[in-house]
């Protein structure tokens, strides 16, 4: 089966108007090397695919997949959590901020925040996938990936503290 975790690779390009200090650098290293893991796992991948029949989405339309290791901030000051940019088959996934996660770990605990990044790295790339067939329609998409992931977690294997990290994810 292809597979496309061999289209997965970390890009440390720097966004405009972001700057990282070089602690801060080694957390968004660290974290997009997590997220890489994360996706090109097997059991993600076998069920990314199974998303891709089921929508009939020909995999050839993604062409690269890249984690960026820098965040993205849109001009409301929101973090980007991915985008897909369909001229080129091209999906980019971005970490949230260095902040953010050092809240949400005070707050949780460091079990539920890896949680939580790995759980937005699977709904992002499953989101930006969906882009591919549906393009703008953007409401559809938000409602496909939480309809997705949610079969996805529903996996008694996934995680037992999924609410939380749902809640997060989708609940805003
Ligand atoms: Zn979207």
């Amino acid at each position: 089966m292809g597979m496309l975790s061999n289209k997965i690779r970390i890009n440390a390009h720097v966004q405009n108007h972001v700057t990282v200090s070089g602690r801060h650098a080694d957390f968004y290293r660290k974290y997009a090397s997590f997220v890489s893991k994360t996706l090109k796992k097997p059991l993600f991948q076998r069920f990314i695919h199974w998303i891709l029949k089921r929508e009939h989405i020909d995999k050839s339309l993604v062409q690269d997949i890249q984690v960026r290791v820098f965040p993205c901030q849109k001009k409301n000051g929101n973090s980007l959590a991915g985008r897909w940019r369909g001229d080129a088959g091209k999906i980019l996934i971005f970490p949230r901020s260095f902040e953010f996660c050092r809240e949400l770990a005070g707050q949780h605990g460091s079990e539920i925040t890896r949680s939580y990044v790995k759980s937005r790295a699977l709904a992002t790339l499953i989101h930006e996938i969906l882009h591919a067939k549906y393009s703008s329609d953007e409401e559809r998409v938000r409602r496909l990936t939480e309809r997705y992931f949610s079969i996805y977690t529903s996996n008694p294997k996934t995680i037992d503290f999924e609410r939380v990290v749902f809640e997060k994810l989708f609940k805003k």
